[in-house]
């Protein structure tokens, strides 16, 4: 049972979305990560605990007021820095967090591959952002278009 924390608002994103993960650490976990927006997208991650996150964050620049967390219970791919979330877009504009289980990961991962899509982790996780990431690019959508898509995309490739 993993978690997600969200925050977009005045206040600094980073010590907000780093408490929400701590509140959420009872569910139990394996790694923990943080994205934060402020011109460029930044993903900090790490196999372990949110208190290895906060070590790793100690002394960067994580000035944003936007960001997502997570903590993770590894399903796909083992417990590690690479396949903890978030997970960048290829062209490293966007992030996604996830909880859950992809059942056909497998499929749309070989579907993607062929599509061009260079995997950086084990995870299912991976194949919603590039999916995503593919509609929006040729599909023209806008992002919250591309994840109502998405959703149909998904469930055409199962029956395939
Ligand atoms: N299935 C995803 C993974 O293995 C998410 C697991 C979770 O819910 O934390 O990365």
């Amino acid at each position: 049972m993993c978690g997600i924390v969200a925050y977009i608002g005045k206040k600094q994103a980073c010590p907000i979305l780093l408490g929400g993960l701590h509140r959420l650490e009872y569910r139990g976990y394996d790694s923990a990560g943080v994205a934060l927006l402020n011109g460029s997208l930044k993903v900090f991650k790490t196999k372990g605990k949110v208190s290895d996150l906060d070590e790793l964050l100690e002394g960067l620049d994580v000035t944003s007021t936007i960001g997502i967390a997570h903590t993770r219970w590894a399903t796909h791919g083992e417990p590690n820095d690479v396949n903890a979330h978030p997970h960048y877009s290829s062209t490293e504009k966007m992030a996604i967090i996830h909880n859950g289980i992809i059942e056909n990961y497998n499929v749309l991962k070989q579907e993607l591959q062929q599509r061009g899509y260079v995997f950086r982790s084990d995870t299912d996780t991976e194949v919603l952002m590039y999916l995503i990431e593919d509609i929006m690019t040729h599909e023209k959508q806008a992002l919250a278009e591309a994840v109502r898509t998405h959703n149909h995309q998904m469930q055409y490739l199962i029956r395939q």
